[in-house]
């Protein structure tokens, strides 16, 4: 069979579902700089407004003085830093686990995990909506892949009863494309009562929800039921990287057998330096402060109290939802369109993010150009 590369990409973009990058010309922030024009930004997962703060900034240079640039190898032969141990220390304390494992990404503590503790004869129990990330992994283990609608308790009990093998079930504490929450006690109640794991990616908990924006499963108190923890460093904490919190022994087994750790040089260890300072800075009294001005720009965006910093505004249709984007981004905004392959075909919304660092004023610019 030949190549016909053109005609697939012809068909994709009569779909309505063509998409290109679009060029930042500033840094990340409540107001970015794109195609010559400033504008207002409700597209980030930058949800303290870390990533462009003066603070990390520093704290890079700072871990670029003591560690250098590279790491120069993968974290078993000689890429491990003080830096990355004490993220890991750190990190498994905030998580409230035993210890704690950085990876190069959210997607690698991903497909690094899933496939090291399972296999064919095990079963991955999976949310229909969990991140994309979570999915490949599932594949990439070889367990058999059950999915149950999306926070169905009733279905979810059900594939636990006919699960074979080792069973893990994987959820998100906020749902990426709805900002909705999973009910964990009642997921963590089944999973216990069905001898089964319990995976929970908190990626976008993590600075905006608990105590200390812990994440839920430390708002919920849950945090020794939950048998893996998983989150990333690339949304509130505003940098790169992921990590995965668990027994001694889960990490110590990941060490050496998650391949996305062991056959991928170890992360910058200037990131894991400004990690810690972005975990010490979320977890302090200047996140609490930063939390405050997030929920108090989300109520306002949202006109109630929402569940998360994720603002689903429904469209539906591909081509409309890009049009409507699009009158946004004339009007000032940055507000993309999210459509299948992220969502459901016949699903696409405009997906609305909130920041601490937005003035009142943008929030409210925005919501009266959306009404
Ligand atoms: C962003 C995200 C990831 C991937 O994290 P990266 O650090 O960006 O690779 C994983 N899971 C969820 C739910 C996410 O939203």
């Amino acid at each position: 069979m030949s190549w016909d590369l053109q005609s697939d990409i012809d068909e994709w973009r009569s779909r309505g579902l063509w998409r290109s990058l679009r060029e930042l010309e500033s840094a990340q922030g409540p107001v970015v700089r794109v195609g010559g024009r400033e504008m207002v930004n409700f597209s980030s997962n930058d949800y303290l407004g870390l990533a462009g703060s003066e603070f990390l900034k520093q704290a890079m240079h700072e871990g670029v003085d003591l560690h250098g640039a590279g790491a120069g190898a993968s974290r078993l032969v000689c890429g491990t830093q003080a830096a990355h141990v004490k993220l890991e220390e750190a990190l498994a304390n905030f998580k409230g686990a035993e210890a704690a494992l950085a990876f190069a990404s959210g997607y690698a503590a991903a497909v690094g995990t899933l496939p090291a503790l399972l296999g064919s004869g095990d079963t991955v129990i999976l949310d229909k909506l969990v991140h994309a990330s979570l999915v490949d992994a599932a594949r990439l283990s070889g367990a058999t892949i059950r999915v149950f609608p999306h926070n169905h308790l009733g279905r979810l009990e059900r594939l636990l009863q006919g699960a074979r093998g080792r069973v893990l079930v994987v959820t998100e504490s906020v749902f990426s494309m709805d900002g909705d929450l999973c009910p964990l006690e009642e997921i963590v109640g089944l999973k216990d009562r069905h001898g089964a794991w319990l995976l929970l990616d908190e990626a976008h908990a993590v600075g905006v929800i608990g105590p200390q924006g812990r994440g839920l499963a430390a708002k919920t108190g849950l945090e020794s039921k939950v048998d893996l923890q998983m989150g990333t460093l690339s949304k509130a904490f505003g940098l790169n990287g992921g990590y995965v919190a668990a027994r001694c022994e889960v990490i110590s087994w990941l060490v050496n057998k998650a391949r996305s750790l062991v056959y991928s040089t170890a992360p910058a260890p200037a990131l894991a330096h400004a990690a810690l300072a972005s975990l010490q800075r979320v977890a302090g009294t200047e996140g609490d402060q930063l939390r405050r001005q997030l929920w108090q720009n989300l109520e306002l965006m949202a006109g109630r109290r929402p569940e998360s910093a994720i603002l689903p505004w429904i469209i539906g249709d591909e081509a409309a939802a890009v049009e409507r984007s699009r009158a946004l981004a004339e009007a000032g905004f940055l507000v993309p369109a999210i459509r299948y392959p992220t969502v459901a075909r016949g699903a696409a919304r405009l997906r609305i993010t909130c920041s601490a660092a937005h003035q009142e004023a943008q929030v409210r610019s925005l919501r009266k150009a959306l009404m």
